[in-house]
């Protein structure tokens, strides 16, 4: 990253490719020759800001990803350093194409927001982010490892409408989790071991003739596929149409009708996947509507028990809601907070607990 004036107007074309302020030239012991663009960190994410969201969305959402994005930059400088660069052009640092990706949208939300970074504790902290909630963000501890401050569960009061479904045959399942380095042998069943308290799956349980494999966390979305399993937001069952229908009702965990408003009932219906119903008292029930747990009585979440989530052959069809890994700022979230009025600062305070937005030279300690 060069510390150049981000107002100069210089390009270097390579190849097809256009790119601002310098570059140079690097051995490369395996390809021969890397290109390094030297270029200053508000160029660089005049081109990154439209790759991660669409230009098309609203500027404040535009303004909150760019401090996002920048932050995140500033927080991975040096991350390939062994190799002479700090930041690849790839998914793997964030997508990057010289100046093919300006466009006059983003190009103000960089300059509106420019120098601005995400800090906690008076620090610079990455800005994490992904595409759809479905109704919470995650607990940085409950998808990766550890756990950080600014990284809590958020009851997503902005979250579009998302909801996906997948199938995956006990044949598919073993053959991912030997493309994953496990070994199964034959699957016997899959069922859920643990959700979190926002009813997301926190692990997943397959019982395999020769191994039982426990995904945990992130791990589910990333052995069975991340496009498949779009997020742990599922509920799952071996019936083409699982017993649990989030878009009816708009129930989330149970498939469910009462005999009034849902917290008010005095009764509630269930039905498990062989679609046999009971109707128990309402005072005996927890219950997710899809955006929170309705307590009916004193009970805790923790004694529903979702008899649903265990199969036991043929193929498991899921049911989710939301998108990405769950940690961080929702961007189609921040878009509706936009649409609705809020500034970017807001968006970024509501997704990033106790953050401060500040010049990176500025943040108080
Ligand atoms: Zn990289």
């Amino acid at each position: 990253m060069s510390g150049a004036d981000d107002l100069d107007e210089r390009y270097v074309s390579i190849g097809s490719k256009v790119y601002r302020d310098g570059v140079c030239f690097g051995a490369d012991p395996t390809s021969g020759l890397t290109v390094i663009n030297y270029v200053s960190l508000e160029h660089y994410l005049r081109d990154v800001l439209s790759r991660e969201m669409s230009p098309g969305y609203p500027a404040e959402a535009l303004k909150a990803q760019a401090v996002t994005a920048r932050s995140y930059a500033l927080d991975n400088l040096g991350k390939h350093s062994r190799y002479g660069f700090d930041l690849c052009s790839s998914t793997c640092c964030q997508m990057y194409t010289g100046t093919d990706a300006e466009y006059p949208q983003t190009d103000e939300a960089c300059l509106a927001t420019r120098g601005e970074i995400l800090a906690y504790d008076g620090k610079l902290v990455a800005g994490y982010y992904f595409a759809y909630s479905g109704g919470y963000t995650q607990n940085s501890e409950d998808v990766w490892t550890s756990s950080v401050d600014y990284l809590r569960s958020v009851q997503d009061g902005f979250a579009p409408d998302y909801f996906w479904t997948a199938q995956l045959s006990f044949s598919e399942i073993r053959a991912k989790l030997e493309a994953a380095g496990y070994d199964p042998g034959t699957i016997l069943s899959v069922r859920v071991g643990s959700r979190l308290a926002n009813a997301s799956v926190a692990a997943l349980i397959v019982e395999g003739s020769k191994e039982t494999v426990t995904l945990s966390k992130e791990r589910v979305r990333t052995a069975l596929g991340a496009s498949t399993i779009r997020s742990v937001r599922f509920s799952m069952g071996g019936q083409p149409e699982p017993a649990i229908d989030i878009d009816r009702g708009q129930s989330g965990i149970a498939l469910w009708s009462a005999t009034g408003a849902a917290a008010a009932a005095e009764t509630l219906t269930l039905q498990n996947a062989s679609g046999e119903a009971s109707s128990l008292p309402a005072t005996d029930l927890v219950i997710w509507d899809g955006h929170q747990l309705v307590s009916t009585s004193a009970l805790s979440e923790t004694q529903i028990t979702f008899t649903d989530d265990i199969v036991t052959g043929g193929t498991v069809y899921f049911k989710g809601m939301g998108y990405g890994h769950g940690v961080g700022m929702p961007q189609t979230s921040a878009r509706e907070m936009a649409n609705q009025g809020y500034g970017y600062q807001d968006i970024l305070r509501y997704y990033y607990t106790d953050i401060e937005i500040c010049q990176a030279n500025e943040c108080n300690e």
